[in-house]
Parts: structure tokens; C-alpha cells; sequence
């Protein structure tokens, strides 16, 4: 963070007691300025009840211009909301808001940038910048809270970067999350998906927490997600899916796994049949995905009458499966693409 700084949004609520105790200020002054953090509120001039000494205090300590939106766009199809985000050292991160039924979701970015290379993804080809920290994580949601006005029911880690390459900040955020004096967010209200990188799914299990479990597959064997997803090369498939058999044992918690489906590519009744064989026995549940496209993405989408025949060949096999309800397809909603697109543009206009 900038000099050294921490990012307001950072801080829990015991953080700002011991500041406020050092700094010789009343400590009832920790829950106003955490009351105002958690309502999106970071600059200081906003802080109405707190006497400009402190203000002054408070901004030569922490960071509390960090972030803000940069863009928004609105789907006419569905209104879907992708807000994107500038950080204090200029990177750019993507927030997408979805409304259900149910209630409001945001999917949030754990990093700007992925390392992972995943080959359908756009924030792959986008490059890596850094990794978010907790703060970060938690002010996507604040801020759209605020942006919008309405109540976030529910919260995906799906957006840019891979959260288990960003495992400790993560956690943080999870904590900031579920504070009861903060966002007070159910952990059955947070989703975390991972391409599946294998120790920290593992290091996860060991918390034995709430928070629902994704897990981006694409492929039913080791040798078609190498050519996907170079994760692979790394942790196997049957490793894997143990890891994640394991994670369902031990919260009790039914996985998802995410499946795109990419003409010609993954989409064949035979690998729907060797999907099933993989996962048989796995407390799961398959999403499968229309895949996203992208200008120099190598893939394309599987045609409609693909994806259902994949979807009946799953289902007839006695699987829970459900085809994914694409949102905000005309703001290019999906992970990284608004991102990688306002990068290429800015290069061109350098
Ligand atoms: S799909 Fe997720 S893990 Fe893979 S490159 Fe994209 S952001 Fe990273």
C-alpha cells in the first residue's frame, strides 16, 4: 500500500480500537469510522461526526482514497451492472452486479490480473498486476452496496485472479466479511472458486467453514485440461477431485463444478460419460457454462444443441446439473473482458 500505508477498509474493528487507544482518542470513535467504512463511506470529509482533528489523523495514517469507480456499465438485456474499479496505484479491477430472485449478487476480483493461463480466460491474457488485499475485496461489495443503494444478499469470489493464489488475503477477507459489526455476511453467502489449485483447497478444508466451494473443471481428464488449463500440469485431476471429495466430507458443503463448454473441444457425449465416471460418488453439483468469447480466444462456444445433449447425457447418468443463465452478455460481464478491453484501448490511445 502507498508509503507504506494500509488501506482503511483493512482494518477490522479491533484494528481501529487499538489505533484509536495509541493515537489518545475516545475509542467510541473506532465504531463510528467502522460504521461509516462499512457503509462505503472512505473519505473522511464524508465522515460528518467526526471533529476535523481526527479527519486529519485518520488520512495521515491510512490510505482512504484507494478506490473508486471508474466505469460503469448498465445491460439493456438483463441489468447486470459491471462496475470497474481504479485502485491508488492504478490498477483496474471488475465488479459484476447480478439480480435474482433471490436477492443481489456480486462477483468480486480477488486480484488484478491471474497468473493462472487459463486458455478461455481474458483475464489471462490480460496479464497479472498484483494481488488484492483483503480491504480491496471487501470494498467491491461496500462500494456497490453504496453505488446501487440495495443490500447485497450474496457474494461470488469468481471475478478476475484466482483467490488461492491470494490465499491469506482471502481469509482477511472472509473475517471482514462475516463481522457482525461490519457487512455481517453469512458464510453461506460467500462463494469462492478456484481452478483448482490442490494445497490450499486442502489448507481451506482444515478451516471447516460454510463458504461454498467452486471448482472451474472444463474437462474431464488430465490430458484435454492441460491443453485448457495449465494448472493441470501441476495438480491432476484425480488429485483434485480427492481434494475436493475430502472438502465435502468434512463441511458437509455440496461443490460446484464449473464445466464451459467449447465446440468440438470438450463437448462430445463421450466426455460428458467420462465426466460422470469422475465424479461419481462426489456430494456435487455440474454448472455447466455456454462458454464466454473473446477477441483471441482460441475457442468457441458449443452450439445449443450441444449443450443440452451434454446437459440430458449428465442428468440421465443421475447427475445434479444446471446450464448457467448468461448475464449481461452485451457489457461483456464475463470475468476480465471489460478489464483487458479498457487496457487495450488505453495502449492504443498512449
Ligand atoms: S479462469 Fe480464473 S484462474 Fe483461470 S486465468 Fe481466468 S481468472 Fe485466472
Amino acid at each position: 500500500m502507498s508509503e507504506n500505508k494500509r488501506f482503511c477498509l483493512d482494518l477490522s474493528l479491533n484494528d481501529l480500537i487499538l489505533w484509536c487507544k495509541d493515537s489518545g482518542v475516545p475509542t467510541y470513535r473506532a465504531d463510528q469510522i467502522y460504521s461509516w467504512l462499512s457503509h462505503g463511506v472512505f473519505d473522511t470529509a464524508e465522515m460528518t461526526n467526526l471533529p476535523n482533528s481526527l479527519k486529519k489523523k485518520f488520512d495521515e495514517d491510512f490510505v482512504c482514497k484507494g478506490m473508486h469507480i471508474e466505469h460503469e456499465f448498465i445491460s439493456k438485456i438483463d441489468g447486470t451492472c459491471k462496475l470497474v474499479y481504479s485502485l491508488f496505484d492504478g490498477h483496474i479491477i471488475e465488479t459484476v452486479i447480478m439480480r435474482y430472485k433471490t436477492g443481489i449478487s456480486v462477483c468480486i476480483s480477488s486480484q488484478a490480473g491471474c497468473k493462472m493461463g487459463c486458455k478461455f480466460c481474458a483475464s489471462a491474457h490480460a496479464g497479472f498486476g498484483r494481488s488484492l488485499t483483503s480491504g480491496e475485496m471487501l470494498g467491491q461489495i461496500v462500494l456497490s452496496q453504496r453505488h446501487i443503494n440495495e443490500r447485497i444478499h450474496s457474494v461470488v469470489v469468481m471475478g478476475i485472479g484466482e483467490p488461492f493464489d491470494n490465499y491469506d488475503n482471502l481469509i482477511g477477507f472472509f473475517k471482514l466479511a462475516n463481522d457482525e459489526n461490519g457487512l455481517n455476511l453469512g458464510a453461506r453467502h460467500i462463494t469462492v472458486s478456484t481452478c483448482g489449485v490442490v494445497p490450499k483447497l486442502i489448507e481451506f478444508t482444515e478451516l471447516r467453514s460454510q463458504i461454498n466451494l467452486s471448482v472451474s473443471l472444463h474437462a474431464p481428464n488430465d490430458a484435454l485440461r492441460k491443453e485448457i488449463m495449465p494448472i493441470a500440469n501441476v495438480y491432476g485431476i484425480k488429485q483434485l477431485v480427492e481434494a475436493c471429495k475430502d472438502y465435502a466430507k468434512k463441511t458437509g458443503r455440496r461443490i460446484t463444478f464449473e464445466y464451459s463448454l467449447f465446440n468440438g473441444v470438450n463437448d462430445s457425449l463421450a466426455m460428458a460419460d467420462e465426466l460422470v465416471n469422475l465424479l461419481r460418488g462426489v456430494h456435487c453439483h455440474i454448472n455447466l457454462i455456454a462458454a464466454n468469447e473473446f477477441d483471441g480466444s482460441p475457442f468457441r462456444r458449443s452450439t445449443i444443441r450441444n449443450v443440452e445433449a451434454f446437459r440430458k447425457q449428465l442428468q440421465a447418468k443421475g447427475m445434479n446439473v444446471t446450464l448457467r443463465r448468461e448475464m449481461g452478455t452485451d457489457i461483456m460481464a464475463a470475468c476480465g473482458q471489460l478489464r483487458r478491453g479498457i487496457e487495450q484501448k488505453e495502449t492504443q490511445n498512449d
